[in-house]
């Protein structure tokens, strides 16, 4: 516990609703670093979760602290995903309800790595049936095979998600994890065929060619080599001093046969690495093809067969991730004993690159889509829960970034559907008519600028085939160089459902931050994480959790910790916990205006209040 005056002065306070000046972003900025240089990288606001990538080891995740955590109160012990891991479970289980846990961040924040832990947590710690033990291990497996086809290192993250991942957890009516069900988002496939500098190909080509078996190169016709493929080493930097491709390979051979693939699965996977050596393909002349030492006359022109040869490339590549997928989830879904479920949603964050495509337009989307939703269920859920408890509530201004969803999905009128317009328009239509219809549509749009609109402070910065979007997070500019190739309404639809599965569960939210863009560990660069709490609208989160009462408790919690602190309630309180809690707050003195009885719980409005009790309470100890 962080009682003591000056222990809360040396590492700071571990709920943010605690702190004095809660509207001050430079408090909420001192009170994030503090904690981050005495290695405590997790902080609350209420039950929502703030991390802060340490870029090294800190001996928190072991068995020992998960039993710590394992059936403790929320607030009992310092933050840590472990607890927040806990508490969803034992809602799940007490209130027989689904979940979801959102994990937002920028890239390299950390949210692979939270998601990994609330896995272990859920995997390890809950009761298990004999029947279905290696559940478990399938559970945890499904990770390695997933992040070798789906994740490539980036100049932002060694091991960066190219995907955006939910999965299911599933429970039985004991509470014992059962089966999962993943579903994937929008993988990056054009990295199959171009890597900047600096970034790799999907980890498991070189997986495959450091670390297969000879035979298996053999029969592949592939040589132990990744400087002779050019699609591997586009990047210069085939060799990453924090990867392990040869025992990586090891790791995902092992993971299949656990999770039950076939030996004909395995077989059909060979031959689509066979496929993807297309690109050993390479054009002489205009109309001469070569592969191994094969040559094709064909009549496209180079250009063209390039072309071609990237795309099939990219298809091949884009089914056998999906297949992939349904493969894990077909082996580890438990159709029978299902009683509730926990959702983990790890999902790319916003990205602003120096040329943004079309793959950034639809990441960009889906965090806007996101940041709807956490708007729509903080507000609502804090609306909801004051209406239950019979408790006036006070609306907090937020920023609603609804406006900029419509700007893209608003059905007739949105971006996507002026997309799909313009490609029912083949021949006729071109990049360039899209951003014209663009500027029509959009003319004076207070979140859209191209060249045409932009004025003239922002004109300079804006080329011919671009335009700009205002989002929740920041501007970015987009090019419309090949975005008439579309599956963004696909991708819409699938976004749509996605929504629709998080709708029908309780949320809870793991914020992460990343603390410096150099990967290293003990440096907090404070404009970069400023820049983050501001557009993951943790200040706003945070209004909005102290607008009305900063606290809330069951009156059973309540009166059980604090019981100690009234003559009357302690050992024993005989009547009902809301009359004891009425009884040992009019003992402590608290005005009428500082804490309000709910139907069921106690609330309590401002976090110093809750302070005086939290001192006296550890006194007392
Ligand atoms: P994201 O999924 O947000 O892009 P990752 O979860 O992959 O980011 O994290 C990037 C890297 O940061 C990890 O590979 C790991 O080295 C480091 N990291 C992230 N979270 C932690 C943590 N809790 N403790 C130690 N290192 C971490
Ligand atoms: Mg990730």
């Amino acid at each position: 516990m962080e009682g003591s005056l000056t222990a809360r002065d040396r590492v700071g306070i571990q709920d943010f609703v605690l702190l004095d000046a809660y509207t001050s972003e430079t408090a909420f900025m001192d009170n994030l670093r503090k904690r981050f240089n005495e290695n405590l990288i997790y902080t609350y606001i209420g039950t929502l979760l703030v991390s802060v990538n340490p870029y090294k080891e800190l001996g928190i995740y072991t068995k020992k602290q998960m039993d710590i955590y394992m059936g403790v109160n929320f607030f009992e012990l310092p933050p840590h995903i472990f607890a927040l891991a806990d508490n969803v479970y034992r809602t799940m289980i007490s209130e027989t309800s689904n979940h979801f846990i959102l994990i937002s961040g920028e890239s390299g924040a950390g949210k692979t790595e939270a998601s990994k832990k609330v896995l272990q947590f859920y995997a390890v710690c809950c009761p298990s049936t004999r029947l279905l033990d290696n559940v478990r291990d399938r559970l945890l497996l499904s990770n390695p095979v997933l992040e070798a086809f789906g994740n490539a290192k980036t100049l932002k993250n060694d091991n960066s998600s190219r995907f955006g991942k939910y999965m299911d957890i599933q429970f039985d009516h004991q509470g014992a994890a059962v089966g999962g069900h993943v579903l994937s988002y929008l993988l990056e496939k054009s990295r199959v065929v171009h890597q900047n500098h600096g970034e790799r190909n999907f980890h498991i080509f070189y997986q495959l060619v450091e670390g297969g078996e000879d035979e298996l190169l053999r029969w592949l016709g592939l040589e132990r080599n990744c400087q002779n493929y050019r699609f591997l080493i586009q990047g210069e930097c085939a060799k990453v001093s924090s990867i392990n491709d040869k025992s990586d390979w090891k790791t995902v051979q092992k993971a299949l046969i656990i999770i039950e693939f076939s030996e004909k699965d395995i077989e059909r996977w060979n031959t689509f690495f066979c496929f993807l050596f297309l690109h050993f393909l390479c054009f002489r002349n205009p109309c001469l093809c070569s592969i191994y030492h094969f040559q094709v006359l064909s009549p496209f022109t180079a250009e063209h067969a390039k072309y071609a040869r990237d795309a099939l490339a990219k298809a091949i590549y884009g089914r056998t991730f999906s297949w992939l997928v349904c493969m894990v989830t077909w082996n580890l879904q438990n159709l029978l004993f299902i009683k509730t479920v926990i959702g983990l949603l790890d999902i790319y964050g916003f990205e602003v690159f120096d040329m943004n495509s079309f793959e950034q337009f639809c990441i960009n989307f889906c965090n806007e889509k996101l940041q709807q939703l956490f708007i729509q269920l903080t507000l609502k859920s804090e609306q909801e829960e004051y209406e239950m408890e019979g408790i006036e509530w006070e609306p907090v201004p937020y920023f609603n970034n609804k406006i900029i969803c419509d700007l893209v999905e608003e059905k007739h009128r949105g971006i996507i559907s002026i997309l799909d317009e313009e490609c029912l328009r083949p021949g006729e239509a071109t990049d360039f008519t899209f951003l014209e219809k663009l500027e029509e549509k959009m003319c004076g749009h207070p979140h859209f600028v191209t060249h045409k609109l932009a004025d003239q402070k922002t004109r300079k910065t804006l080329e011919r085939g671009e335009f700009r979007l205002l989002h929740y997070a920041g501007e970015v500019t987009y090019s419309v160089a090949g975005k008439l190739f579309n599956v963004a309404t696909q991708f819409k639809s699938s976004l749509a459902g996605l929504t629709e599965i998080l709708m029908t569960k309780e949320p809870w939210y793991v914020r992460c931050l990343k603390p410096n863009h150099c990967k290293q560990p003990d440096r907090f660069d404070d404009v970069m994480v400023r820049h983050q709490v501001k557009y993951l609208g943790l200040m706003e989160h945070l209004r909005v959790r102290r607008a009305g009462f900063a606290y809330r408790r069951r009156y059973e919690v309540f009166l059980k910790r604090y019981k100690a602190l009234c003559p009357d309630t302690w050992p024993h309180w005989k009547g009902t916990p809301a009359e004891g809690v009425q009884r040992l707050i009019k003992h402590l003195g608290y005005k009428p205006d500082e804490y309000k009885m709910g139907r069921t719980k106690i609330f309590i409005r401002h976090p110093r209040t809750l302070f005086a009790i939290e001192d006296a309470f550890e006194i007392c100890k």
